[in-house]
């Protein structure tokens, strides 16, 4: 194959001035190429992971003074020869060097291409080449954290040895294909659906944190939801620290949603303020009222925020049971601490979901958001260490998963050959996720949003 045999040279460092730009090298000739427009030492002569000073030069034109990396394959990202040279950051130096090295045997490489080759030697998994590209886009500490232990292979170590015990199975079926006739059954049936529950508890459990992973990846969506005058806005400005919604003492002011980010500990959330809850007559209300449920059950977290001051434990317990629903993430606030007496303070119980705030002097607000942190995220991780976020990691492991639970619902009734079937789906699916399963289409598809230099 050609990619073996071919150099690829490219800038990887961003384009434009800078104090230095990095111009990368890989393959079989880079040594060779770079040590044709390099002088100082011969660099075919020197031992791997060294840095030399020299010339750049274009027959008898100095181009610049450059530091040269030199790493021989294997010991290097690509596992092929790499050479990495460091000169002045000017676009000029950096396009003249890298049309010398072309001149010189080297080609352009495309977007993605050293990576891929990182890939096709057996340096990377395909979902660590992924999170190579995850890494370089991460935009908070927990999108680089999660992309990093995907890169270590957290993920394809813990999928491959899933695969290699279903392997087993699979050629123990193919075994009883062989023997047709006689009836035998060299794949113990009680064994074999163990396996496979097992498997299906940390696919689902996987694909559960999808969920999760795309939010930390995306922005939380949290929704802060009450009745009208009970300080949404004022929360609302005051977790922002700015005067960005609207407040107004009118109760119901508040009738659409207002959208912001905000970061805690690492993670953005994407906060939205809507229309109080409580049911209303008035027609324009209610839209805002039916939005507010909409958004409610298609949100990560609510914060339900209530005025202590006014409330009484009827309407709290109304809404309460209202909002308290499966699959709803609540943490209860309540509000308007300034105005209670300490004795009323005290009555209000304070537990990992319930905060107690004045959202208006900005007291506790801190607190408040060290609870929403964990009810949104630190609670939702335990035990959990491996976050998917890849939707086509995702895909891939709900093919596996159906196909799973077809072996399981065919192992009663059905004959061996089709059960062979859905367990030889099951591990294309999964290799697909890690790469032992690949096309060229995926691969393209997946290389060609790299940019040009990783
Ligand atoms: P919303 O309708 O739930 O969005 O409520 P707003 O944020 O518009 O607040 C309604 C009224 O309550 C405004 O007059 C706020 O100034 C007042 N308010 C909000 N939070 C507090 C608080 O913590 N203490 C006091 N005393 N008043 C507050």
């Amino acid at each position: 194959m050609n990619y073996i045999t071919e150099t690829i040279v490219a800038l990887a460092t961003p384009p434009g001035s800078g104090a230095i730009g990095i111009i990368r090298l890989s393959g079989p000739n880079a040594i060779t190429i770079a040590n044709k427009v390099f002088k100082g030492k011969d660099l075919t002569q020197q031992s791997s992971h060294t840095i030399h000073f020299g010339n750049i030069v274009d027959g008898d034109m100095l181009l610049d003074e450059v530091l040269v990396s030199l790493f021989v394959g294997p010991k290097s990202y690509t596992r092929e020869n790499v050479v990495e040279i460091s000169c002045h950051g000017s676009n000029y130096i950096i396009e003249s060097i890298i049309k010398l090295l072309v001149k010189n045997g080297a080609r352009n490489a495309k977007p993605g291409e050293f990576t891929l080759r990182a890939f096709l030697n057996g340096q990377l998994d395909l979902s660590q080449a992924e999170a190579v590209a995850d890494l370089i886009a991460s935009n908070s500490k927990a999108s680089q954290q999660i992309a990093l232990q995907q890169l270590r292979g957290g993920f394809s170590n813990q999928l491959q040895v899933l695969r290699e015990q279903l392997v087993q199975f699979a050629s123990l079926i193919e075994l009883e294909l062989d023997f047709a006739e006689e009836d035998v059954e060299f794949a113990n049936r009680d064994q074999l659906k163990k396996l496979i529950n097992d498997i299906l508890k940390v696919i689902t459990a996987l694909i559960q944190s999808f969920e999760l992973g795309n939010a930390i990846k995306q922005g939380i969506n949290t929704v802060i939801a009450g009745r009208p005058n009970a300080g949404k806005s004022t929360l609302l400005n005051a977790l922002l620290n700015e005067e960005r919604a609207i407040v107004s003492h009118i109760p119901g002011t508040t009738r659409d949603t207002i959208e912001e980010v905000l970061n805690i500990n690492g993670i953005n959330f994407r906060l939205i303020d809507t229309a109080g809850i409580r049911e209303a007559t008035d027609t324009i209300e209610k839209i805002g009222v039916e939005r507010t449920m909409e958004k409610i059950s298609q949100s990560a977290l609510l914060i339900y925020l209530y005025d202590a001051a006014q409330i009484t434990l009827a309407e709290l317990n109304e809404d309460l049971e209202k909002l308290s629903k499966p699959g709803i993430n609540m943490l209860v606030v309540a509000n308007k601490a300034d105005l209670l007496s300490n004795d009323e303070k005290a009555a209000i119980p304070q537990t990992e979901s319930a905060v107690i705030v004045s959202a208006k002097e900005k007291q506790h607000i801190d607190e408040l958001k060290l609870k929403i942190y964990h009810a949104a995220v630190k609670k939702r991780l335990e035990g959990q260490d491996i976050l998917v976020t890849n939707v086509r990691h995702l895909e891939a492991l709900q093919k596996t998963e159906d196909a799973l639970v077809r072996v399981l619902s065919g192992m009663e009734d059905i004959t061996s050959d089709f059960l062979a079937m859905d367990i030889k789906q099951a591990l294309h699916y999964l290799g697909e996720i890690t790469g032992s399963v690949t096309t060229d289409d995926l691969l393209d598809n997946i290389f060609s949003k790299f940019c040009i230099g990783k």
